[in-house]
Order: structure tokens, then sequence, then C-alpha cells
């Protein structure tokens, strides 16, 4: 494999074809003041430099991440230091990093061993194609516990599964809904989440815990929520975040979709700019993605929890993202939280923040979780995993085990709870 063209092909940018030598980076800038907010918002708003934002500005203690494109890094190191702004760079060469975490792990599994029908590495990132085959196996080896269910298509015609895992036989229970992948870089959501649904089967009376709540309720499981996108990643950009569907009026593509949930859709933390990375989308559910997921969730109408699987920084968080009011079940849900942030933690001393998303991070109106929660939907959480900023989406292979498997440990704190507090 020609390493220059793969390496191309991998960066951040649509670029495939040029073949000049690039340096992107991404800087971390810490915000002290709202002052400084206001100038990093108007930094990252301007079209000028062609910054992606991989950390939004938000509350004062928490930094912003940017990935700055090698043509801009000089204009935007000098305003930065023309406004008085703090900052260091955090990944010196994105292409380097995009280049090691692929050549040396991300996609190795992809040609040669999954192809060839052997075992499925949960240690490797995987193609869609892959995720898919491997749902199927699981429903294959156990189907008296899970079956592969097709919930609608995606923009591209592709379509979107799901697993099931019940031991009702067909009888109708209260449900959980574990959502993944709906911002397709995010890779090690899609990776933890399928490596969730072997472990449900694995352990399965084996592990009273997941047997105990499977006793109750049903687990639903998207691991790929945005199927499109993240062919994408794979094939084009890796640092694609957005639905693929086109924007009649303008040259942009997609929709921020976890914006374009019907909760208070086009308030707060939304853009109407196509072009922006969180474009809310001309209506609520406009996208097939969003839309497939709320049609079988109201159609099935017993869930009880919804859990939403992002990266990257180490947080856990519930209802509200559009607004600073508390939510009615606010001390529960942070109760649930930190107890679950506990579990993880104890596992490898990986460290989360806990709190509503709104006074968390920032404000972000149509996500999915508050969608959910004014639905009905009590247990409504979302986990952003791995890391804190070191390889931001980029998080090498390596780590997909450990991040899954004390993720795992969040995961069961909540499933226990809702077992026990059915309602
Ligand atoms: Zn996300």
């Amino acid at each position: 494999m020609h390493r220059d063209t793969k390496a191309i092909a991998w960066n951040g940018h649509d670029i495939a074809g040029k073949l000049e030598p690039r340096r992107d980076q991404v800087f971390r800038i810490n915000v002290r003041n709202g002052d400084e907010i206001r100038k990093l918002t108007q930094l990252v708003n301007s079209d000028h430099f062609k910054l992606s934002v991989w950390k939004s500005p938000s509350t004062f203690d928490r930094p912003v991440d940017i990935l700055v494109p090698s043509v801009s890094l000089l204009p935007v190191k000098s305003f930065l230091k023309s406004q008085g702004l703090d900052y260091s760079v955090t990944i010196e060469d994105l292409q380097v990093k995009t280049c090691f975490n692929n050549e040396d792990e991300e996609m190795q599994q992809n040609e040669g061993q999954e192809r060839s029908g052997d075992t499925f590495n949960y240690g490797s990132y995987h193609s869609l194609e892959a995720i898919y085959h491997e749902m199927d196996s699981i429903a294959t080896d156990f189907p008296d516990l899970v079956s592969r269910v097709k919930i609608g298509e995606t923009f591209e015609k592709r379509p979107m599964y799901i697993l099931k895992f019940s031991t009702g036989g067909g009888k109708k229970r209260p449900a959980i809904w574990l959502n993944a992948g709906i911002h397709s870089r995010e890779w090690i959501s899609q990776a933890t989440a399928i490596w969730t649904a072997r472990k449900i089967v694995t352990d399965y009376q084996k592990d009273p815990a997941i047997t105990s709540i499977l006793e109750k309720v049903d687990i639903f499981l998207l691991p790929v929520a945005n199927p499109d996108g993240y062919v994408y990643t794979q094939t084009h950009n890796r640092l694609w975040r957005k639905t693929r569907s086109r924007n009649p009026g303008s040259k942009c593509i997609g929709v921020d979709p976890n914006r374009n949930w019907n909760a208070s859709f086009a308030g707060e933390g939304a853009s109407d700019n196509p072009c922006s990375e969180v474009y809310h989308g001309p209506h609520p559910n406009s996208e097939v993605e969003v839309k497939s997921v709320v049609d079988f969730i109201q159609n099935h109408g017993d869930f009880k929890c919804f859990i939403d699987l992002h990266s990257y920084s180490q947080l856990l968080m519930y209802p509200y993202g559009y607004t600073v009011k508390k939510a009615p079940d606010a001390e529960e849900l942070d109760d649930v939280a930190r107890s679950a942030a506990e579990a993880l933690a104890s596992h490898s001393g990986t460290k989360y923040r806990v709190g509503p998303t709104c006074t968390t991070v920032y404000p972000a109106s149509g996500s999915s979780i508050d969608w959910a929660y004014d639905n009905g939907i009590k247990y409504a959480f979302t986990f952003e995993l791995r890391d804190t900023g070191h390889y931001g989406f980029l998080l090498p292979a390596k780590q997909i085990i450990p991040t899954a498997e004390e993720t795992w440990q969040g995961l069961k704190v909540i499933m226990e709870h809702v077992r026990d507090n059915l309602y």
C-alpha cells in the first residue's frame, strides 16, 4: 500500500488526490472568562480559517480543541496571540497520528482476517460491512437470545440494523435503547457498542447482573446510528461528523444528527447554517437515520432507558442539553450517573465528570437524550468515552477493549437501576 496516498485519504480534509505535505495541528485553548469565549466563538464561526471544532467553547473551566489546517497555522497563531488567548498544541501532526493509528492498528484487520470469515477482532476498528456481519454472527450463535432487526434505510440506502436481546420469548417487555456512532468520527463508540453486544451474550447466565437485567427488560442496541457518515470516515474524511444528506441550495453536505431530534429543535447550541458541524437540519427528524429510531421507539412504546455513546471527553451526562433548567428527575439521574462513573473508574481508574449536558459542557438543542426524556424515557444518558484530548477522535485501537470494559461497568450500573425501578 502506498503510504502517502493512504495518509492523505485518512487526513482530516477532503484532499484526496493532492499530495503536497500537510501538517494539520490540534490546538487546545484555555478559556478564562466570557470575553475570551466570545473571541473564540468568533474565531471558530468564521469560515476564513477552515477550522474544525473538536471541543466547542463552553464553560470557563473547559478547554476548547480545534483542528487547524496547515495553511491556517500562522494566521490562527497570530490571532490567538493578538487576543491574548492562552493555547497549546495537543496534536503536533495530525497526519502522522492518523497514519500511525491506521497503519499500526485501526484498519489493518479489514483486509485479510475479517474478509476471510474468521473471528472478529474486537480490538480493532472495522468497516460497516464487518460490523453488520458480526451482528449477524451474534444473532446466529445465540438465536434464543438475540435477533438482528432492520429498522430502516439511510439517506444513501444502506440498511440500519439493531440487535434485540430478549429472554421474553416474544412477549413484550420494558426496554433499554443503546445507541452509538450517531457522530460518525467517534469510532470508539461504534467499537464499544459491538464489543458490548458480544459481552451481553457471553455473560448471560454467567454474570448475575446481566442475567437478571434480561429477566425483566429487553435491550436494543444500535451500534452504528449514522452508517453513511461512518462509511465516509473510512473512504474520504476520517473526521466526518454529520449525516450525508444533501442540503438544497447549499454546497455543504449533511446534518448534525444529534441536533435533529424534536426537543427544543433549532434552539441554542445548534446552527441554521448547512455548512456548520452542528447544523440542525430543515426540520425535526429530517434525517432518515433519526426518524427510523424515533419511529421504532414510538411504535414499541415501552422504553425506559436511552443511552447514547459518543466520544471524547470522559463525561456522563443527563438531560437537559437545551436549557439550564433542572430536569424533574435530575437528582435521581445524577445519583445513578455518579454510581455508574464510580464503577467505571474502579475498573481501571478512568475518571469521568458527571452532570446535566447544558451546564457540564454546553447548550445543545435537538439532542437524542433530551428527546427521549421529553417523551417519557426517564433514564436518559450520554457517555462521552475516552479520552480527554490526547488522541481525541483518533483513539488508538489498543484502547478499544479497555474502554469497552470500563464502560460496561458503568452501563451495568445504569441498567440494574432501570431493572429495579421500572415505572
Ligand atoms: Zn458525539
